[in-house]
């Protein structure tokens, strides 16, 4: 990158999504209102909202950027394209307590599970591999620990659907687990489920209450006000079979239950452990938009800011305000007042305005225009628009 740009933190500190509090690190960023003033981050790119646009000039501003990690005390700055990856494996990672349904407010430091768990929910700890006695009449929610890893259970025995969850809250090399179903009374019949799937867990994307039906976070699509009819668990949950259940357990409900994680043997290479190649694969898949933006080079030259920083219509650099077209376009202040409609595309400029690019040209500093031209003179976008006007090396572009 042209090291006569450059472009202070709290440009990029001052705008937050308005759904997750996070700083706009995510790409899509897409933004809403009557002003534009909203933003949304692509951590929340599971929420649907009809009417954002996507703010694609900041995020061809924020690809040269560093980000700070969201999660304190963690001091790693990373680059766009790379934030939620970091966040989704950083040490200092949090997440709202799983047992947040019981009156539990908490946000809690992953590592720091098993400590919460034992001061506020100890009935709901329980050692991997052991017996643990159940009723069919009840849901269970558990924490189990294996190594130093942390997963949580979801037992639920709800009207037809009988469901388990192995969730694991970080990387583990545990991808399947399997569950034994003993009578309550006789160790002789046993039922077996092999080969069930551990699932990552993500509270931006599933929780216990979306399996109860009675989940109202927007983020999950699980979500009872998306949802018309009939729920789809697998993603995250195991249906067992209920005549099976009913097969063993006691006339009271009781029966027990046996659950035992299993390494990933097929790939027993890289321990079982998708490497970052794999991984980064895999989530790409899953968001189209993802792709783009990490196939752009990470070291454009200066002329790509130069560009997304000028005015499309006048070639000067912009200050703010910005205003854009209904899809997005930028146009400057002064230009703006005296065109109808949006000179890249014809739609009609309304009173749309980017402030994420707003408060990014308010400390970048840029290099005039004339540089090529010998030109040494660098500074604010406001300074520099006085600047080029009287520009000594423009004149000599005339001459
Ligand atoms: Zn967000
Ligand atoms: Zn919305
Ligand atoms: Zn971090
Ligand atoms: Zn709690
Ligand atoms: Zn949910
Ligand atoms: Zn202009
Ligand atoms: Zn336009
Ligand atoms: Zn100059």
């Amino acid at each position: 990158m042209n090291k006569k740009f450059s472009i202070s933190e709290g440009a990029i500190s001052s705008h937050k999504c308005c759904l997750c509090g996070h700083l706009l690190s995510v790409a899509p960023i897409m933004s809403a209102g009557l002003e534009n003033e909203l933003y949304k981050c692509g951590r929340c790119n599971k929420v649907k909202c009809q009417t954002y646009t996507r703010t694609r000039l900041f995020e061809d501003v924020a690809q040269h950027l560093s980000f700070p990690c969201s999660y304190t005390p963690c001091d790693k700055k990373v680059a766009w394209g790379s934030v939620e990856k970091h966040e989704r494996d950083c040490p200092y990672r949090t997440m709202k307590c799983p047992i947040y349904y019981h009156n539990c407010s908490d946000v809690v430091r992953v590592e720091n599970l098993l400590e919460h768990f034992k001061d506020r929910h100890s009935k709901n700890i329980r050692p991997i591999d052991s017996i643990w006695e159940l009723n069919i009449q009840f849901d269970y929610v558990f924490l189990t620990q294996i190594d130093n890893n942390y997963f949580l259970v979801y037992i639920m025995h709800l009207e037809e659907i009988f469901s388990i969850s192995v969730l694991a809250t970080g990387r583990s090399k545990y991808s399947n687990f399997s569950v034994k179903l003993l009578p309550s009374t006789d160790d002789k019949f046993a039922v077996y489920f092999d080969d069930l799937p551990v699932v990552r867990y993500d509270e931006r994307s599933h929780c216990y209450m979306c399996i109860r039906k009675k989940c109202n976070e927007p983020h999950h699509p699980f979500a009872k006000r998306n949802s018309s009819g009939e729920i789809d668990l697998s993603a995250f949950a195991s249906k067992l079979k209920k005549e099976l259940i009913d097969s063993v357990k006691a006339p009271d409900g009781n029966l027990r239950y046996r659950i035992t994680l299993k390494a990933n043997e097929t790939s027993s290479e890289h321990h079982g452990q998708p490497t970052e190649e794999e991984e980064e694969k895999e989530e790409c898949e899953e968001e189209e938009l993802c792709a783009n933006i990490s196939n752009i080079p990470a070291d454009v030259n200066g002329e790509v800011l130069r560009r997304v920083l000028s005015c499309p219509y006048c070639m000067t650099y912009m200050a703010a305000p910005i205003f854009t077209c209904t899809i997005g376009h930028t146009i400057c202040n002064v230009c703006r007042p005296r065109l109808e409609k949006c000179p890249s595309c014809a739609e009609p400029l309304g009173r749309s305005r980017n402030y994420a690019l707003e408060e990014i040209t308010k400390d970048a500093r840029v290099p005039c225009q004339y540089d090529s031209k010998g030109c040494t003179f660098a500074g604010s976008t406001t300074k520099m628009y006085i600047h080029e006007q009287e520009c000594s090396f423009s004149n000599l572009l005339r001459e």
